[in-house]
């Protein structure tokens, strides 16, 4: 019987999310936290591999393992042709450049010359060759941040989500070279059996994803202000309407957007709609 093998990162930032993202797709596996490498699902054809996510990108390139999550940037700096597949939308960073915070900052042109410390060489390297600026880069692969403040560099290129780490070692970000977030990645050259494997995976992802955006909501609605309230509740075709013991009174159930339900829920209550329930939908198909 034929299996995809997937490597996801053994222990860090993109662990949890997607260990969590297949147990949402119903993929049942045992973690690697317990120190295990290698994790076969037991009800769907797939062998996990848990490595470091620098690993990740050659050994799908290798053909070692079928796909892989890994950060964009992480992927992109690798140079491995690989199919993204699918963007997870987790683990959101940027990559910037920053500097000294009390030095000032012009544009880009202020790095001609300068010396750059990062562990991204290739995405640092094409993002000053596109604005044609000529500096050095120190490939240093840990701890970057303390880079200018010993004087290895004048700046520093590097992870960046919240800046708290910029701004505890006294710099500030000054470009975004670069947005990332957890992509699935895959070997280009999957047989047809796996890529039927991997069409069944994206549909478990897609309705997990789909899912996530929309809140099952249930209310009570006096009947005279139905057709006003089903209104602000765009559904996916059109709400149940029930009637209540009470009369008078009809229950209405629906599927929102979250942001719709936000951006509405004054005007529903305005409507005069009573005992308001929004529930989370597990997965979602169109
Ligand atoms: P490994 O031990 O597997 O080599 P690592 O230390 O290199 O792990 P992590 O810090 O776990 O890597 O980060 C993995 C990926 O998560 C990064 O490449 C990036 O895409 C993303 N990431 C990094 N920092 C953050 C952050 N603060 N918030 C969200 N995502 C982040
Ligand atoms: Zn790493």
């Amino acid at each position: 019987m034929t299996s995809i093998r997937i490597a996801l990162q053994k222990s860090g930032r993109l662990s949890e999310d997607s260990i969590q993202l297949f147990k949402e797709c119903g993929i049942k596996f045992e973690a690697g936290s317990s120190g295990k490498l290698r994790s076969v699902s037991s009800n769907f054809a797939a062998e996990f591999l848990f490595l470091r996510d620098d690993d990740i990108s050659g050994y799908v390139a290798d053909g070692v393992a079928d796909l892989g999550i890994v950060g964009e940037n992480v992927y992109v700096e690798s140079n491995h042709q690989l199919d993204v597949v699918h963007r997870l939308g987790f683990s959101k960073c940027r990559l910037s450049i920053a500097i000294p915070r009390g030095e000032t900052y012009g544009n880009i042109n202020n790095f001609e010359g300068k010396s750059i410390a990062t562990s991204y060489p290739n995405l640092l390297g094409k993002y000053l060759a596109a604005k044609d600026i000529q500096a050095n880069i120190h490939v240093i692969s840990g701890s970057v941040e303390i880079a200018p403040s010993i004087g290895l560099a004048d700046a520093v290129c590097d992870i960046v989500s919240s800046g708290s780490t910029l701004l505890s070692n006294g710099l500030k970000e000054v470009e975004v070279i670069f947005r990332s977030e957890a992509v699935l990645v895959g070997n280009p050259t999957l047989s047809d059996e796996k890529r039927a494997i991997l069409a069944k995976l994206l549909f478990r992802i897609n309705a997990v994803q789909t899912a996530q955006n929309y809140k099952y909501i249930l209310l009570n609605a006096p009947n005279d202000k139905l057709n006003e309230i089903i209104g602000l509740i765009p559904g996916m075709k059109s709400p149940t309407v029930l009637p209540l013991a009470a009369g008078g009174w009809s229950s209405v159930h629906s599927v929102i957007e979250e942001n719709d339900f936000w951006n509405n829920i004054e005007a529903i209550r305005a409507a005069g709609a009573q005992g308001i329930l929004i529930i989370p939908i597990e997965k979602m198909v169109h």
